[in-house]
């Protein structure tokens, strides 16, 4: 890529390997850099990759059989209707390996902390010569940039501050963001606009809700973030009765943006989600601070003080109505396949625990042996090893995986039950899916 510098403005062009010059257009040196990384011939050529990479053909064969797999007196493997990659996460994933293919290397290319919630992805685009930086980049990391980079933002977003100040080094930017995080941006921008308070049911340390926080404060609005339901009731408690506002401010100390007065920006709130939480608990956050608003104001000014909107991305909806069906059907446990920092994830196992012995794991590896599992308790954040997890006899065994979990990592899930039950996968599989998928 080639630069000329003309005060403020420089030209672009992106020279290919073959000479041809792919673009060319004069910008602002402070506006994002644009160019399609979506071209037919790129898009072939990612697509026969990430199938190599992520695909499972043993995985695909259960889908089309009704997902579930019988070995009569051995064991039943059943799947969730819908489970692993989503659509954002497909188009993230594309959008990474074609900005390689379009750049190859020595062109350096900076991925903003992880593409997606999964540790085997975020592996292999860090194999393809990708560096990944911190998700709000140190100063050592921003001034290491320089206009002739790539950075690639997650399909999570990022803050306001970090895209400007990576837009301010000129770098060409590949923004994966997902147009259901968008959409939470916008709805957060506008109750800003309106000087309503957003109240973000999620997890202020997740890079998507420190995204979404970022929009409220840079359309100079407020921002409370609520994880829990005792938390919601804090709030609640404080609109209908006031209280101690130092108490109460340092009770969700990283979770509000400067300058939040709770006497103050607590009367009009605008309730928004991060996109992968759980529906029924998202309900219930909305349903009690419409409730307190409600006793507070009166039914007819309700609207002046309490907006919401429904931000959970159809992805995550999808996965767990699955989930929720699945569960409904007699099961000895549940194996939840998926990264331990994905939101999605962990609230599918959320559902299986409240249900039936759950084992959230990264990868089939943590499948130790069939005395031992090595598996995430996210109450308590770490991993833990339970024994005697996986019981003798003929069993039925649920499996569900979050959407950034690709089928690869399923098949090898399913592999490691066959042998860890002593039951040969040509039991249950034609010959040809077995070596096809062989990893
Ligand atoms: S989980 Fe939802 S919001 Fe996140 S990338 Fe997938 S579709 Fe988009």
């Amino acid at each position: 890529m080639r630069l000329k510098g003309v005060s403020n403005k420089m030209t672009l062009s992106f020279g290919m390997p073959d000479g041809k010059i792919l673009c060319m257009t004069e910008v602002a040196a402070t506006k994002p850099k644009k160019i399609n990384l979506r071209r037919p011939d790129v898009m072939k050529e990612v697509q026969a990759e990430v199938v190599t990479h992520y695909r499972s053909t043993l995985v695909e064969y259960i889908r089309e059989h009704d997902n579930r797999v019988v070995v009569p007196g051995r064991m039943t493997i059943r799947l969730a209707k819908q489970f692993g990659f989503c659509y954002g996460v497909e188009r993230a994933i594309d959008l990474a390996y074609a900005a390689r293919k379009v750049f190859p290397e020595p062109k350096r290319i900076f991925l903003l902390g992880e593409i997606i919630h999964n540790p085997e992805v975020n592996e292999q685009i860090e194999q393809m010569g990708i560096r990944a930086i911190a998700s709000r980049p140190s100063q050592e990391e921003l001034d290491d940039l320089t206009a002739d980079d790539v950075v690639i933002i997650p399909a999570f977003g990022t803050e306001v501050s970090t895209r400007q100040a990576i837009q301010q080094k000129g770098c060409l930017m590949v923004d994966t963001t997902c147009g259901d995080v968008m959409s939470v941006w916008k709805r957060v921008k506008q109750y800003s606009k309106d000087q309503v308070t957003s109240i973000i049911h999620g997890k202020a340390w997740h890079e998507e809700t420190k995204a979404t926080s970022s929009q409220a404060t840079a359309a100079n609005g407020h921002y409370l973030v609520v994880f829990t339901l005792e938390e919601t009731e804090r709030i609640c408690d404080y609109i209908l009765n006031g209280g101690d506002k130092e108490a109460f401010l340092e009770s969700f100390k990283g979770a509000y943006s400067d300058g939040f007065d709770p006497d103050v920006h607590l009367n009009a709130v605008g309730v928004a989600n991060q996109t992968t939480m759980l529906r029924g608990e998202t309900e219930e956050v909305q349903r009690r601070l419409k409730d307190a608003l409600e006793k507070k104001y009166g039914t007819k000014d309700l609207d002046q003080h309490f907006r919401y909107f429904d931000t959970i991305c159809s992805a995550t909806q999808d996965r767990q109505d699955a989930l929720g069906k699945l569960l409904k059907e007699p099961m000895d446990l549940l194996i939840v396949v998926g990264g331990y920092n994905s939101s999605n994830t962990s609230h599918l196992a959320e559902m299986g625990e409240a249900k039936l012995p759950t084992y959230f794991i990264k990868n089939a590896a943590k499948m130790e042996s069939a005395e031992v599992i090595s598996h995430f308790n996210q109450h308590k954040q770490e991993e833990l090893r339970t024994r005697n997890w996986l019981p003798e006899g003929d069993i039925v065994i649920g499996i569900t995986a979050g959407a950034s979990c690709p089928n690869n990592l399923i098949e090898d899930a399913i592999r490691r039950l066959f042998e860890l039950k002593s039951v040969p996968l040509a039991m249950a599989f034609p010959e040809e899916v077995i070596s096809i998928s062989k990893p």
